[in-house]
Parts: C-alpha cells; structure tokens; sequence
C-alpha cells in the first residue's frame, strides 16, 4: 500500500467532495497518519470493484466479517465521497457503521497501490474507458 503527501492535493484542488463529509479531507486522516496506521498491518484485502458497485458497501460488509471473525483491528476504506446522507452534518457521524473514508482521501496513493499488487487502473479520458475503483480492508 503506496501512501504520498501529494494525493491530497487532488482532493483539495479538483474533488468537489473535499470538505463536504467527514470521510473526505480535512476530517480524514494525513497521508503521514495513514502511513503510521498502514504499518500496523501486515494483511489486507483489495478490492476490485467495477462500475455500478457500491465499493463502500462492500468494505464495510468485509470488515464487519472479518470482525466478528476475530481480526478486532479490521478497518476498510473505500472510494469516492460518503453519500450517505443528504448533507453531512460536518460534526457528529449520523452512520458510524457505515460511513467510511476513500483510500485516496486518506492519502493512499491508489494507482500505484493497485498496479503494485498486479490490478489494472488507468486514467479515465472519457466515458468510453475501462473504469477500475478499489477499496481496501485492513485485517491483520
Ligand atoms: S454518514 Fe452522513 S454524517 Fe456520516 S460522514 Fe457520511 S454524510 Fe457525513
């Protein structure tokens, strides 16, 4: 897993979502966060997700498994804003259980994550390209 101080530079300036939850930038946490929290870890779950699927559902199900299952630090992320809510409140999480920050907004540089692990992700110049997002559990 890639961590870099420049991913949150593309959250701030060209993500509408910068700001807007708790589960995108400033509220999440730094990349140097991430990379301390990452190195508690020694396995993890990627999840390659294609169009049309909840990336976030699916983290979140993984990790409530892999709890109940023993592994007590389970935690995933996924991709994109939290849409849970109409507006976030900004404060107090209304969905604790549910709500889960983007790898990239936690500073995880998700491209060279992916590729470092043999997953495809390309950048998207139009509709028409091969879509590629991805989610990570944390599972040890
Ligand atoms: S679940 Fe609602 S309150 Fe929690 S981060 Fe998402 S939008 Fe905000």
């Amino acid at each position: 897993m890639v961590t870099a101080p420049w991913v949150r530079l593309k959250c701030q300036y060209g993500c509408g979502g910068y700001g807007s939850n708790l589960c995108c930038p400033p509220y999440t946490p730094t990349p140097d966060q991430t990379r301390a929290i990452l190195d508690c870890y020694e396995r993890a779950i990627l999840v390659h997700c294609k169009p049309g699927t909840d990336v976030k559902k699916i983290v979140v199900a993984l990790e409530r498994e892999a709890f109940l299952a023993g592994h007590y630090k389970a935690f995933g992320f996924g991709a994109g804003p939290c849409g849970l809510c109409r507006q976030c409140n900004l404060e107090d999480c209304t969905h604790p259980d549910q709500a889960r920050p983007a790898m990239e907004a936690c500073g995880i540089d998700v491209f060279a994550t992916a590729r470092a692990n043999g997953f495809p992700i390309n950048v998207v110049t139009d509709y028409h390209c091969d879509q590629n997002y991805y989610g990570l559990v944390l599972i040890d």
